[in-house]
């Protein structure tokens, strides 16, 4: 989509940090535009500065750091009740479904975000071979 503010270039706005931005669901380039047009959905360009947000793939990285750091901790505190406690199925589900709803669901947008702003900050992009066959001199670099 084009818009009178697609003049503008990445040099024309300061670098933000993407702390500031990513976990806020914030545009990575301006720190004003919305990032998510849904839940966990990217909007396709900032509404404020136009930045095409083709560039964000954070693939499965945000699932994966929930399920390190989220999921196992919860199913392991699932397993201790059911063991050490010997708390019934019913009690159990009760304390364990909050608690994978609140780690497991909640942080997945804000480091969705965090990821996506991380990417452009960063200038990350897919890899792709070097056509001059330079790999492993470090002459490309
Ligand atoms: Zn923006």
């Amino acid at each position: 989509m084009s818009t009178s503010s697609d003049a503008r270039t990445a040099t024309d706005y300061p670098p933000i940090k993407p702390q500031h931005t990513g976990l806020v669901g914030k545009c990575p380039r301006c720190g004003r535009g919305r990032l998510f047009s849904g839940f966990l959905a990217l909007a396709d360009h900032c509404e404020v500065c136009g930045l095409d947000y083709d560039f964000a793939d954070p693939a499965d990285g945000p699932a994966f750091f929930v399920i390190t750091f989220a999921c196992i901790p919860v199913v392991a505190f699932a397993i201790w009740m059911e063991v050490a406690v010997g708390a019934p199925y019913w009690l159990n589900a009760l304390l364990t479904f909050p608690l994978l709803l609140a780690f497991c669901v909640l942080p997945l947008r804000p480091l969705k975000g965090l990821m996506v702003a991380t990417q452009y900050y960063h200038g990350a992009r897919e890899g792709a071979l070097d056509p001059a066959g330079n790999a492993g001199t470090g002459a490309g670099r």
